[in-house]
């Protein structure tokens, strides 16, 4: 990728994209959410989301990785609940490990290994729990192997993207073991974790972001 001014764009583009993604998706995550928890997953996210967003509005001088860290606590603060703490600490942890660049397939390769290992660290969920991780473990995977074979980042991020989708997916034939919707056992059978899917639409947000400022297509 170019430059840090390119790689703030990104960021910023992302977020906003990812609210606008999640907002017209925040009923249908509300419904995934009630039907083994509390329903309130659509409106934390976008409480979230639009908080990420209006914190670093204001935040000029700042290099992409300090945008991401306020971003992430300020999503934190502002979500609440199980996922604002879990997706607040991918969004800093992403921003951390990223630093001041440079920016690549293999360095953001590299932070979203270490964002799949925190979040997993934190909320103790492993692949088959039923929650985010299952649509972001396949996907650190994926992005690691379009790496391997030397795709750019805009490219590589979308390759792998299929593979956070399928992750979603698979969580409708799953019984949660994590969070809020583990109480209720077999209740969650037949629907998607709502966390996978927030997971996907913050991925495809970053995926369209990097297109449309670093793509070749
Ligand atoms: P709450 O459960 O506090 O109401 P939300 O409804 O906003 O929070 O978020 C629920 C989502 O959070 C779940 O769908 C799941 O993906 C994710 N989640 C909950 N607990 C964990 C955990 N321990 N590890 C990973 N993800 C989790
Ligand atoms: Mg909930």
């Amino acid at each position: 990728m170019a430059g840090e001014a390119r790689a703030e764009q990104v960021v910023r583009l992302s977020l906003q994209k990812a609210l606008d993604l999640i907002s017209a998706n925040e009923q249908e995550l509300g419904r995934l959410d009630a039907a083994a928890g509390d329903g309130d997953h659509g409106a934390a996210m976008v409480r979230g989301l639009r908080a990420a967003v209006a914190a670093i509005d204001g935040a000029e001088s700042a290099t992409p990785g300090e945008l991401l860290v306020q971003a992430g606590m300020a999503f934190a603060d502002a979500g609440g609940g199980a996922s604002g703490a879990l997706f607040g600490s991918a969004i800093a942890t992403l921003g951390q490990q990223l630093g001041p660049g440079p920016y690549n397939s293999a360095t953001v390769a590299a932070a979203l290994q270490a964002v799949l290992k925190t979040v997993s660290t934190m909320g103790k969920a492993k692949p088959g729990d039923k929650t985010m991780i299952d649509a972001l473990a396949p996907f650190v995977e994926a992005i690691g192997e379009a790496t391997d074979m030397d795709q750019e980042l805009a490219d590589a991020w979308r390759t792998a993207l299929p593979a956070a989708e399928a992750g979603a997916k698979a969580t409708a034939s799953m019984v949660a073991r994590r969070g809020r919707s583990a109480r209720l056992g077999d209740r969650s059978l037949g629907h998607q974790d709502p966390g996978s899917v927030s997971m996907v639409y913050l991925l495809r947000a970053a995926s369209d972001a990097l297109t449309e400022l670093c793509g070749s297509q």
